[in-house]
């Protein structure tokens, strides 16, 4: 047994299904009288729900969020938590929301209260990120780590079959990198396996049945063990890479997450093999990258950046901006290795 040294803040965390009848408990619980909730635009019916179960203990809603937090929405969101003079944050939806829900926290330091509807696990981490001039600025701060997080699986059976294929890649991605993560420890490496077979098993009977409550709860409880292993570890080539095709290149978070993933998997194959063995083992495949990969076309997801709105011309940019600096990842970061990374993503190419 290696020396470790194993940072995880606790969070309440309240499952099941029907979960949310226990929102009104939960905020007393916190001391919590003008909850602001917020939402996306498209969401807005589910906040105006869970703002009819508070009474009067819901200041309001804001239904405003978008992905990436940009600037200009987080400050509208911080000047409505002031002008409704909330005391707390109740975030229902996607990363999106409850990245706009950090960016006010991390000027208010009010509550958080996340109840997730996809599988991006940001609601386990201190992690915030806010867009300003097209660059997504991110970092780590304890204010914004949500204090209770309220999983319903009910609430997830009307995200899309393919939102919820490509986010619980994304979820899937948090667990690889967690398992060679410099900073991995048992604990977030039985998180991030477990992760992997909670996710593997339910999203197959997800995109056939979205409504299967049973698959829906254990996708939902892989997330939440993804986003444990997510907080409590640094992420290597392959969150550098999405962040920087999201980010640069305006591509969709999750689905480049699902291409990404299989060819930063083989990228690291040779240099990590006993996060791989782990991985092939927790998807009942032989080989770590091969299984994503197959996972991903079972499901019906993309598995080309050439799909996704990725510009061939763009990919030598966006080698250079992902290798600028060096960062932890268990091989080397070097550009052609990167550059050839880029290229097989592109392709879809099979990562054998
Ligand atoms: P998202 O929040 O934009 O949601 C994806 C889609 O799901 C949207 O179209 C949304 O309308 C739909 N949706 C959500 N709930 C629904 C419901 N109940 N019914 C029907 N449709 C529903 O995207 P995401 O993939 O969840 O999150 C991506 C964002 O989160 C990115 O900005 C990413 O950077 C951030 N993120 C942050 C962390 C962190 O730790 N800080 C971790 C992962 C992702």
């Amino acid at each position: 047994m290696r020396a470790f040294v194993h940072d995880q803040p606790s969070v309440r965390v309240v499952f099941g299904v029907g979960s949310l009848d226990r929102l009104g408990d939960e905020m007393r619980r916190l001391g919590a009288q003008r909850a602001l909730v917020l939402s996306t635009r498209g969401q807005r019916h589910a906040a105006e729900g869970a703002a009819r179960r508070l009474g009067s203990a819901a200041a309001g809603v804001h239904a405003e969020a978008v992905m990436h937090v940009p600037i200009e929405t987080a400050q509208a969101a911080r000047a409505a938590a002031v002008r409704l003079d909330a005391d707390s944050l109740i975030a229902i939806g996607g990363g999106s929301t409850i990245g706009l829900a950090k960016a006010i926290a991390l000027e208010t330091a009010l509550p958080i209260v996340a109840i997730p509807t996809t599988y991006s696990g940001s609601e386990m981490t201190s992690i915030y990120g806010v867009t300003d001039g097209g660059v997504k600025k991110t970092g780590r701060d304890r204010r914004v780590l949500p204090k209770t997080v309220v999983y319903d699986p009910a609430l997830t059976v009307t995200v899309a079959a393919r939102v919820s294929a490509t986010s619980g890649m994304n979820a899937m991605a948090h667990c690889v990198e967690a398992l060679y993560a410099r900073d991995g420890t048992p604990v977030t490496s039985m998180l991030a396996a477990e992760g992997i077979r909670a996710l593997a098993r339910a999203l197959p009977i997800i995109v056939e049945a979205p409504a299967n409550l049973d698959a829906r709860s254990d996708a939902l409880y892989g997330a939440w063990l993804a986003g444990g292993a997510l907080g409590a570890t640094s992420m290597g080539v392959h969150h550098k890479l999405c962040h920087t095709l999201g980010g640069s290149f305006n591509l969709p978070h999750a689905e480049v997450h699902t291409v990404v993933l299989p060819h930063a998997t083989a990228f690291n194959r040779e240099a990590a093999p006993e996060a791989m063995r782990t991985i092939a083992g927790a998807l009942g495949a032989r080989d770590a990258a091969e299984g994503i990969y197959d996972l991903a076309l079972r499901l019906g997801a993309p598995t080309a950046l050439s799909e996704i709105g990725m510009r061939h011309e763009d990919l030598d940019r966006a080698a250079r901006l992902a290798t600028e600096s060096q960062y932890e990842n268990p091989r080397r970061i070097e550009y052609e290795g990167v550059r050839q990374l880029l290229e097989d993503a592109y392709c879809g190419k099979r990562p054998t």
